[in-house]
């Protein structure tokens, strides 16, 4: 079934012309994305995309449809955000199917919700097509469960890039005391920092921590340390990556399966021990 016949099995809504769609690509395996951001992908007169959207999903695009490069990354001179929002109104205003590809979830530290918030208040109709966040499905791929009930039964979601590119001032006690996993998103510059941090918070010097990046590509890489030691296995490590503290990263060993794929994320959990 071709993904038009399948947008109209699952009786998908039409991409009307005139609106926005803000819609995540997933960590970046290509197979990550949504249908319906498939199906908005196939239709989209315009796409303005971020950086870390896997090029392979661009060649999908409709035929003579624009696509339109719209990212930021750290120390690289890139879009400002004020003009992303402003593009994507005057192309809406002008009777374009837009969409506004981000990579992994458009609403997780992406600035997502900014975009919306400039649509919402320009009234262009718009509609937030959620995609799968790299602080779970790419964690996932890295065969980190981010929750499993013998080890978290809470898990908080940092980022470690403020407005100003600094790390945000956060109450540290109470994110060493709040949850037993920590998952971080661009903080693989401030990991040493982030450690010291939660180890004078009270965190054990010694609990199992990873970096995981390129989450879900075949470039994934994991490195699995201690807490004490997160910095220097970030510094390691390639961007985009994701640091995760906390029990539940010692999962991990259970789960590898020899001859398959690191990334898959077809583990079946059945061989995990104590999951009754
Ligand atoms: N909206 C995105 C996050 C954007 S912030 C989401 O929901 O995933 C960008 C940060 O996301 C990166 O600095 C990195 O920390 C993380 N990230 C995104 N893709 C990743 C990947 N494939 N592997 C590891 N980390 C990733």
């Amino acid at each position: 079934m071709n993904i038009v016949a399948l947008s109209r099995e699952l009786e998908l809504p039409a991409f009307e012309k005139g609106s926005v769609w803000l819609a995540g690509a997933g960590p970046g395996d290509p197979g990550l994305i949504t249908v319906l951001g498939l199906h908005a992908l196939k239709r989209a007169d315009v796409v303005l995309y971020d950086a870390l959207v896997n090029e392979a999903l661009l060649k999908l695009v409709r035929p003579g449809a624009e696509l339109v490069y719209a990212g930021k990354r750290a120390g690289v001179k890139s879009c400002r955000q004020s003009d992303i929002s402003r593009t994507l109104v005057s192309l809406a205003r002008k009777g374009k199917r837009v969409l506004r590809l981000k990579g992994g979830d458009p609403f997780v530290f992406g600035r997502g919700a900014e975009e919306a918030l400039t649509l919402a208040e320009a009234g262009i109709p718009f509609r937030i097509v959620p995609g799968v966040t790299a602080g779970i499905g790419g964690l996932a791929c890295a065969n980190i469960p981010v929750t499993h009930r013998d080890t978290n039964h809470a898990v908080t979601f940092v980022t470690g890039h403020g407005a100003d590119g600094k790390l945000p001032d956060l109450d540290w006690s109470a994110i060493a005391r709040g949850a037993p996993t920590l998952v971080f998103y661009m903080a693989k510059g401030f990991a040493g920092e982030i450690a010291a941090k939660l180890i004078d918070a009270g965190r054990h010097a010694d609990e199992p921590a990873a970096v995981v990046s390129n989450a879900s590509l075949p470039s994934q890489e994991v490195r699995v340390t201690t807490l004490s030691k997160l910095g220097e296995a970030a510094a390691e490590t390639a961007t985009p990556a994701m640091l995760v503290i906390g029990e539940n990263v010692n999962l991990r060993g259970a789960l590898a399966q020899p001859g398959t794929k690191q990334y898959s994320s077809l583990s079946p959990l059945a061989s995990l021990k104590n999951t009754a």
